[in-house]
């Protein structure tokens, strides 16, 4: 008699895994907030001129406003006397009267008196504050920055969509914006969960090791377009870790666990999720098998709480962190951050030496992409264990993950990978 086979959950390859989360999330509520909190966050309405930029005629120079008609016998040898009638800071909301042979002086930037046509740059001058002398002919509209050169009241100046930086906010605040809309940062609440872990920097008894996946998972997720929000690590006990999420859910878009996912006799992530509704199975990948996603029940509500944060369940190998974060998490906070672009630009690199690549797996090797003096790329495994999954130190030398697709067992040097360069 043949004892029953064990029943496993099936497999999704990393394409379905990454189907279903996308199929999930979706973008958050559009905020409006003041600019200088809007970097790097995505637009989700257009932007138009409030005021015509610029709003006025101004100087270009500094200089000396006045009727060209009156300076066009000037040379060097013969220069034209004017007699400066004001003086036009930037900022001056002065706007003399300019009579024949009259001038005001003007500072880059000061509104054009109505009476000038023109600038001469003090360069052209005896830069007289009194009497000037005005040693070459100006040319017509000379050194004026006309009213709505830039834009105009009602004109578009940022469509929706874009990812706002540095100069998208200075266009905005110049065209007098002081608000934009835009769809916020998802909150994401970092949890690591493991009975042997410690701070960074706490003394090791034996069989413990320092947390380093909360600091790895918070900084890629603010890499990442969210805001990290640590809630440290709680031990192997399924009600400290329930406790947790429970008092943080509607505080957060999102949670990322790391540890207790897999088949293990503590391992707590599945235990308590897997109940709540929360999918756990194998993902055909190497490293980042075990993987969980669904949602989080918030408070009061039905155990399927298809509406609570989305939580990520990673296993707790720190590489497996990284791979499963690049290849789920990203695209999917890009997504609720409202981004339309929410992969990596990928290369097709030449490889520079062979490696295995488990049968029926995916496999993401940390890797390290190095160009030549003819600016050819070549990449070879950051680690000598391969994409070991908890060679964490070793992990951070690695500029890229080559991509080694399900059906390869053995890359060779010289074959050419899909190549995701990674900060
Ligand atoms: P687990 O998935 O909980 O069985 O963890 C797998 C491996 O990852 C074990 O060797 C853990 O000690 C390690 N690990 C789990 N969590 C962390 C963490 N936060 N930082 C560093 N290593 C961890
Ligand atoms: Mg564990």
């Amino acid at each position: 008699m043949t004892p029953d086979a064990p029943t496993f959950p099936p497999s999704l390859s990393v394409t379905e895994h990454l189907d279903r989360i996308l199929g999930s999330v979706t973008r958050l509520p559009a905020v409006t907030i003041p600019i200088a909190q809007a970097l790097t966050l995505t637009l989700a309405e257009d932007v138009h001129a409030a005021v015509t930029v610029p709003s006025f005629d101004n100087s270009a120079m500094d200089g000396y406003a006045l009727r060209k008609v009156d300076a066009a016998s000037a040379t060097a040898e013969t220069p034209v006397m004017f007699r400066v009638v004001a003086d036009l800071p930037a900022g001056s909301a002065e706007n003399p009267r300019l009579g024949a042979g009259e001038t005001a002086r003007i500072m880059t930037g000061a509104a054009v008196p109505d009476d000038a046509d023109c600038i001469v740059p003090i360069e052209e001058t005896d830069q007289g504050t009194q009497i000037v002398l005005v040693s070459r002919a100006p040319q017509a509209a000379a050194h004026i920055r006309r009213e709505g050169a830039d834009v105009r009241t009602g004109d578009t100046v940022l469509t929706a969509g874009r990812v706002l930086g540095p100069r998208d906010l200075a266009a905005a605040a110049a065209v007098g914006v002081s608000h934009l809309s835009v769809y916020p940062a998802p909150r994401v609440g970092v949890l690591s969960t493991g009975s042997e872990l410690r701070e960074p920097g706490a003394p090791l008894e034996r069989g413990q090791i320092h947390d380093s996946n909360s600091l790895l998972l918070a900084a890629m997720i603010a890499e990442g377009g969210g805001i990290p929000i640590q809630l440290g690590s709680v031990p192997d006990d399924d009600d400290a870790f329930e406790e947790i999420l429970r008092t943080h859910a509607d505080q957060v878009d999102a949670f990322v666990t790391s540890g207790g996912v897999s088949v293990g006799a503590y391992d707590i992530v599945k235990a308590v999720l897997a109940p709540l509704g929360v999918w756990f199975g194998p993902v055909r990948m190497q490293p980042g098998k075990p993987q969980g996603f669904g949602r989080f029940p918030v408070a009061g509500e039905p155990t399927t709480g298809a509406t609570g944060p989305a939580i990520f369940a990673l296993p707790g190998n720190p590489v497996s962190v990284f791979v499963s974060f690049e290849a789920f998490v990203r695209p999917a906070l890009l997504t609720m951050a409202g981004r339309s672009q929410i992969f990596r630009a990928t290369q097709r690199v030449t490889t520079s030496v062979g490696w295995r690549s488990p049968r029926g797996r995916a496999q993401y090797m940390p890797a390290i992409v190095a160009w030549d003096d003819a600016g050819t790329a070549s990449v070879r495994p950051a680690t000598a264990g391969g994409s070991g999954s908890y060679l964490v130190a070793s992990l951070a030398k690695a500029n890229a993950l080559a991509l080694v697709p399900e059906d390869v067992t053995e890359v060779f040097a010289g074959d050419v990978l899909t190549v995701t360069l990674v900060s």
